[in-house]
């Protein structure tokens, strides 16, 4: 049993022992300050990022700051204020002769998740390189910098090969693409008055060429992982639903009365969009201005994306369903707002990561 310790910051406050993911630390029940020393953090840390084995909490800690105003409680040596990991700029009192560490009770879990932290960071602040210029000028697709998702995406994968797979299954006969576009595709006219109203669900999973099916599935593949990963499989597999059903009825009010067959997984995904910028504020993706690759945060590319939707729209183009775009968009921007505080509850690396504190490097 060592000897009683006293809370840094409050005045002659004891700390208590309390157990904390298993191991013993010190804890002020004034201010919910948690004294940590080296081996319980280390311990922590391991046991809560599964991709580390051992940890040693020190290689993480950002740049030094200053010396803090108050004394280590186990050595009585003055504490000196690091920020908890490099661009993560939180504040976390360490001592230099122990390593002991003080870390105020709102930071707590933050210092818990630190190493899931550092290595989303990694993969959030990789710069752009030949490569992914290469891979924009070509193919006309973003490059994604978001953390990794932590369980397998399988809805996700499964969507893009239903997808692929139904549009292999008709394309190559003209019979049959008719058949598919007569059955399965949205009509407006017809959903108007009641009739048919499935193929607001099956028109989603219709392409109209190539490029239509490609473009699609790499926005899919691109922000659905990540969505998956927040919501869970089922639950993203009903909002993903969901948008495309909203953006059909949108696209419907747009053309009442339209005899045109709407077919694609656009509207969708565009719901998508809505709820990846409201979530992953922190994450990024290219846009190519001319020759020059530029990362973005979510919520300006997507509000690039939607002006680029409304010029072509006045511009008259045709063949593309922008209502869709737009309805999908909107919709996933309502649900986004409306789940955030409950997907960030329940995903506190999320909610880390997408706090002021990131220093996200564009
Ligand atoms: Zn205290
Ligand atoms: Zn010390």
């Amino acid at each position: 049993m060592s000897a009683r310790k006293y809370c840094p910051t409050c005045d002659h406050a004891p700390l208590k022992v309390h157990d904390f993911h298993g191991e013993e630390v010190d804890v002020c029940r004034r201010c919910q300050g948690v004294w940590f020393e080296k081996s319980n953090l280390d311990n922590i840390i391991a046991a809560k990022c599964d991709q580390v084995e051992e940890a040693d909490y020190t290689d993480n800690l950002g740049s030094h700051q200053r010396p803090a105003r108050c004394d280590c409680p186990d050595c009585g040596k003055r504490l000196q204020v690091f920020h908890l990991l490099e661009d993560y700029h939180l504040d976390l009192k360490v001592c230099v002769a122990c390593a002991g560490a003080w870390a105020p009770g709102e930071t707590v879990s933050r210092v818990a998740n630190s190493s899931a932290i550092k290595l989303a960071l990694e993969d959030m602040n990789q710069s752009t390189s030949w490569k992914t210029w290469v891979f924009e000028f070509f193919l006309r697709m973003p490059v994604e910098y978001n953390m990794r998702p932590r369980r397998l995406p399988w809805v996700t994968y499964a969507l893009i090969l239903i997808n692929t797979l139904i549009f292999l299954g008709y394309f190559f006969d003209e019979r049959l693409t008719w058949l598919a576009i007569d059955h399965f595709a949205a009509m407006p006219a017809e959903i108007q008055s009641g009739q048919s109203l499935w193929t607001l669900v099956t028109a989603t999973f219709l392409h109209g060429g190539w490029l239509h099916l490609a473009g699609n599935m790499y926005f899919l593949w691109m922000t659905g992982d990540n969505l998956e990963d927040a919501l869970g499989h089922w639950r993203f597999l009903g909002l993903y639903l969901l948008c495309g059903i909203l953006a059909g009825l949108v696209s419907v009010l747009a053309n009442l009365g339209g005899t045109i067959p709407s077919v694609g997984a656009s509207g969708a995904i565009a719901g998508l969009f809505g709820m990846y910028l409201l979530w992953f504020p922190n994450a990024s993706l290219t846009f190519m201005f001319f020759f020059w690759q530029k990362k973005l945060a979510p919520a300006w590319y997507f509000a690039l994306w939607l002006g680029l939707n409304f010029l072509g729209m006045l511009l008259g183009e045709q063949g593309v369903d922008y209502w869709a775009h737009i309805g999908g968009f909107v919709a996933g921007l309502a649900i986004g707002a409306a789940l955030r505080g409950r997907v960030w509850r329940s995903n506190p690396l999320l909610a880390h990561l997408a706090g002021p504190e990131v220093q996200v490097r564009r």
